[in-house]
């Protein structure tokens, strides 16, 4: 069993802080949020003092943060994580970022002799909570098997996507395919809904048919067919608006960087960048669902 550092222990770092220590690891745990940190405390993880506690004298440290800017400000510099920990420790960034900083982050743990993997992840808080997850995982075959074994104990896909950086390409992806098939879930809500078809009948029929996704069968954005989905509660996140938006955001650098023409990615940024502009960013984003088909602004 391994001693592990977890830095970043939000929504979906708690859980998965939680699966690591029923598997027998040792976890300590970094945040800057208190109530982050009392929540990862209550599923078995020790508090660090600050980010030489958690990194230091590890062979695993992990990363679950908001995005980019934090990753790097985490692991670069003389008192980011790669000048902390030991050449022994084996860093896992699990963050959804930018693949240039991801390659930035690889190349300065390279320079100091570290293995790195980036291992974004998808299954959202669900998946965390149930140890379901799928790791996109990034890097050197010899760091893609050092790095199986732990994340094994939080997910039950484990790919290795390819060279540095190829991670979060993979996240990227499809995660553009996730905010699109969530409008198009709920377009054909609304469409049902004015067309007098019920929700549950056309769940029902489209859950077997050829709509069937991710976005309809286990996360459905109107209440009543799937019981556990944020549609149940309020659109309580979950994976927030501004979170889609900063992934759908991340998908058209790349796609304006190598050229490559997505129209829909296009549309779902703009409809996404509407909605949290109108204050809707911490709902989950299945919340899209109610303000998709409306003639005129959202809500
Ligand atoms: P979150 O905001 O709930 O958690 C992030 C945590 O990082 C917070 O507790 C925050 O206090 C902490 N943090 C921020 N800056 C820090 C710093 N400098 N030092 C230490 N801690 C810091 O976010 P989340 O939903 O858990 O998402 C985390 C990552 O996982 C994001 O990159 C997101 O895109 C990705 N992701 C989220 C989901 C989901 O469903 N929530 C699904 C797949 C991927």
């Amino acid at each position: 069993m391994s001693n592990i550092g977890f830095i970043g222990v939000g929504k979906m770092g708690a859980p998965m802080v939680g699966n690591l220590v029923s598997a027998g690891h040792t976890v300590t745990v970094f945040d800057v949020s208190s109530h982050a940190l009392e929540e990862a405390k209550k599923r078995g993880g020790r508090i660090a003092k600050n980010l030489t506690d958690v990194a230091s004298s590890k062979e695993v440290v992990i990363t679950m943060l908001p995005a980019g800017p934090e990753v790097k400000a985490i692991y670069l510099g003389p008192k980011g994580i790669t000048s902390i920990v030991d050449s022994a420790t084996l860093l896992i960034d699990c963050s959804t970022i930018d693949v240039q900083s991801s390659e930035v982050i690889h190349s300065s743990a390279r320079s100091a002799g570290i293995d790195m993997v980036d291992a974004p992840v998808s299954g959202g808080v669900s998946g965390a909570e149930a140890g379901g997850l799928t790791f996109m995982v990034g890097g050197t075959e010899a760091a893609y098997n050092n790095a199986f074994p732990i994340l094994s104990d939080m997910g039950k896909a484990i790919i290795h996507a390819g060279k540095e950086g190829r991670g979060q390409a993979a996240k990227i992806c499809n995660n553009m395919l996730l905010g699109i098939s969530m409008i198009a879930v709920s377009e054909a809500f609304a469409l049902a809904d004015a067309l007098g078809l019920s929700r549950q009948t056309l769940f029902d029929i489209s859950s077997k048919a050829t709509g069937r996704c991710w976005a309809l069968n286990d996360y459905c954005p109107v209440p009543g067919p799937v019981p556990n989905s944020p549609a149940n509660r309020n659109y309580e996140p979950g994976f927030t608006a501004s979170m889609m938006l900063k992934d759908l955001a991340l998908s058209q650098l790349a796609a304006d960087a190598f050229r490559v023409k997505t129209e829909l990615g296009s549309d779902a940024e703009a409809l996404y960048s509407k909605f949290c502009k109108a204050g809707n960013g911490e709902l989950d984003f299945s919340a899209i669902f109610t303000t998709v088909g409306k003639e005129g602004e959202v809500k």
